[in-house]
């Protein structure tokens, strides 16, 4: 076969783009794959210079400072389409020499769909797929990247640490996709919010990060932590659906708070946790303080959780009263009805924990399930095992947390610890607050319902503290109210709060609640109680909260309580 027409069908079938140029670079053939690449009609592009393809930063990067072609492989550059838009290529020259002229062919590859590839290879590496906002790993490029640049210009870069107020609440009730959408809201509304130089990031969860560029004083920051602050709290309108959502913010600046960027991230984090244990919906600068608090914090939930395998808590209990007045001595006398079971962590080194020190932690690592179903069933069977051993029946309380509540399979779940204890339900007594039973759902009535047919007692716990009121508890199969024990400290101290408390006992009547006082301490708030018609009392003017033994002496001894009627 005729070499120069081989020649020519490999050429033209090729998928590259095939050039010869002569010494001057003006193209003398050119193949179709060429022709289509750049969007040159058959034979257009000849005699035309060769550089003319290329864009100008790709003509500066590949001419030599003479201005001479010479021979390259595979050198990565930017062409021009005829209709102006650029192409990715690949460029190889070589030179060759016929009849004493030199000359140059030249492949080109179109590399587009690589390059496309690989930017969505990059995208998928530093940007979160759910919100489109930059990930952790670019977070950090970026963050690093602020830095150096407001050291050489001598400014400040603050970062914000940003997370939502009990994102997992709306995530357990509405469902995953609501809280995904919910997401996708704050993300726009942070970004509505910032300068073009400025980062948002998502973390992880609902954890957001913003890098704040080249600010002079902190309280730039602070005004627009004051934005996003302002800008989250309006309601977002997803679906049918008007949610209401706040945020926490910690704020730690650099070069002020700490040159090293793991440790302002961390400083961050930090001022955020403080920010949500200060009330939430606010944002709170990094201290010093602030980061021994986090490293105390971290350390008491790693002990936490190891506490939670290994089963160091145990259950006090603390007894409930009625009072019964004896004419014959003119003096009453306290029968205890019930008891409230409360947990405590035995922690090897700090001793006996009060439940205010890692209830929180529970709820926050979701621990406080299994914790609270280990409290219910060894409350069970410490009850049981009080009737075996013949002592008179009694309530036994046990305080539930929202979250436990939440779980959908809760009722299953208490009928089940009763059934294996041997419980009856009509001893268990369970504490809700108001926030758990605030709105009156369907699924909220049914999990009630289901208690109340396992003839459980409900009882409002801390009533008063929230801002329901006793109408708003009419509607559920609630039995009794638990006035808090702040009201009752507050009787004989202010009578805004005496008032309260009568008010409270007499509407519980009227709708047949009972009424419980916690936190009764002296004689004086006893009286009172007693003259406003309280059903039951608890408080450390009776008894503190002690282990299982000490209450069974307890009963056996039957403490007599006097107070007479008219002191
Ligand atoms: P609470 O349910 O309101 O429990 C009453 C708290 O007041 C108990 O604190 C009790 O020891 C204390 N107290 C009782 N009488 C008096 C008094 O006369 N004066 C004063 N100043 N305090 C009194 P404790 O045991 O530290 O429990 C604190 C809170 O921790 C409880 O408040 C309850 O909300 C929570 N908690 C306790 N045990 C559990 C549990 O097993 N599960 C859950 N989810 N929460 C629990
Ligand atoms: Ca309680
Ligand atoms: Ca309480």
């Amino acid at each position: 076969m005729d070499r120069e027409v081989h020649y020519r069908a490999v050429v033209e079938g090729a998928s590259e783009g095939i050039l010869t140029l002569d010494n001057q670079g003006q193209i003398v053939r050119i193949n179709s794959a060429a022709e289509k690449m750049f969007g040159y009609i058959q034979g257009s592009a000849t005699g035309m210079y060769f550089v003319r393809i290329l864009t100008d930063d790709s003509v500066t990067r590949y001419l030599k400072s003479d201005g001479k072609l010479y021979p390259v492989s595979d050198m990565s550059l930017e062409a021009r389409h005829k209709d102006g838009k650029t192409i990715p290529i690949l460029l190889s020259v070589n030179t060759f020499k016929n009849e004493n002229a030199t000359y140059f062919s030249v492949i080109i590859q179109d590399v587009s769909e690589r390059v496309m590839f690989e930017k969505r290879l990059a995208k998928l590496a530093y940007y979160d797929s759910l919100t489109g906002l930059p990930n952790r790993r670019l977070f950090h490029d970026r963050l690093s990247q602020a830095m150096d640049r407001a050291l050489r210009n001598d400014k400040l870069v603050g970062i914000l640490f940003l997370d939502l107020d009990h994102f997992k609440d709306i995530n357990d009730t509405l469902g995953h996709l609501f809280g995904d959408r919910l997401l996708q809201e704050t993300a726009k509304r942070l970004s509505d919010l910032l300068r073009k130089q400025d980062t948002v990031a998502r973390l992880g969860g609902d954890e957001f990060t913003v890098i704040l560029e080249e600010i002079s004083n902190v309280s730039d920051a602070e005004d627009v932590a004051k934005k996003i602050l302002h800008s989250i709290r309006q309601s977002f309108q997803l679906g049918e659906r008007d949610i209401h959502v706040t945020s926490s913010i910690g704020i730690t600046i650099y070069p002020h708070d700490d040159s090293d960027i793991e440790r302002l991230i961390m400083n961050a984090d930090g001022a955020m946790y403080q920010a949500k244990e200060h009330g939430r919906d606010r944002y709170e600068l990094y201290t010093a303080k602030i980061s021994t608090d986090a490293a105390a914090r971290f350390s008491l939930e790693a002990s936490f959780r190891k506490a939670v395998d290994t089963n160091d808590f145990l259950l006090q209990y603390q007894p409930e009263f009625v009072l019964h007045y004896q004419p014959e001595i003119d003096r009453y006398s306290g029968e205890v009805i019930g008891a409230e079971a409360l947990i405590r962590w035995q922690h090897a080194e700090l001793g006996l924990l009060a439940p205010d020190r890692f209830i929180p932690l529970a709820e926050e690592t979701g621990l406080i399930i299994p914790l609270g179903e280990w409290v219910l069933r060894t409350a069970c069977k410490q009850s049981v095992a009080w009737r075996a051993a013949g002592f008179p029946p009694f309530h036994l309380a046990v305080n539930v947390s929202a979250l436990q509540l939440k779980n959908h399979d809760i009722v299953q779940q208490v009928a089940r610890i009763l059934e294996e204890t041997g419980m009856e339900g009509r001893y268990l007594e369970l504490e809700l607050t108001e926030s758990m039973v605030l709105d009156k759902s369907e699924g909220l009535l049914s999990i009630l319902r289901g208690f109340k047919e396992m003839g459980i007692t409900l009882s409002i716990d801390d009533f008063g503290t929230g801002h329901s009121s006793l109408a708003n508890l009419q509607l559920l199969p609630i039995d009794r109210v638990k006035i808090d024990l702040s009201f009752i400290q507050n009787i004989t101290k202010n009578e805004h709060d005496a008032t309260i408390v009568a008010g409270i006992i007499d509407m519980a009547h009227k709708l047949g609640l009972k009424v419980v006082a916690e936190g009764v301490e002296t004689e004086e708030q006893l009286m009172y109680l007693i003259e406003h018609h309280c059903d039951i009392m608890q408080g450390y003017h009776f008894s503190r909260p002690m282990a299982a033994v000490d209450f069974e002496a307890l009963l056996i001894n039957r403490v007599e309580l006097s107070p007479t009627k008219h002191s």
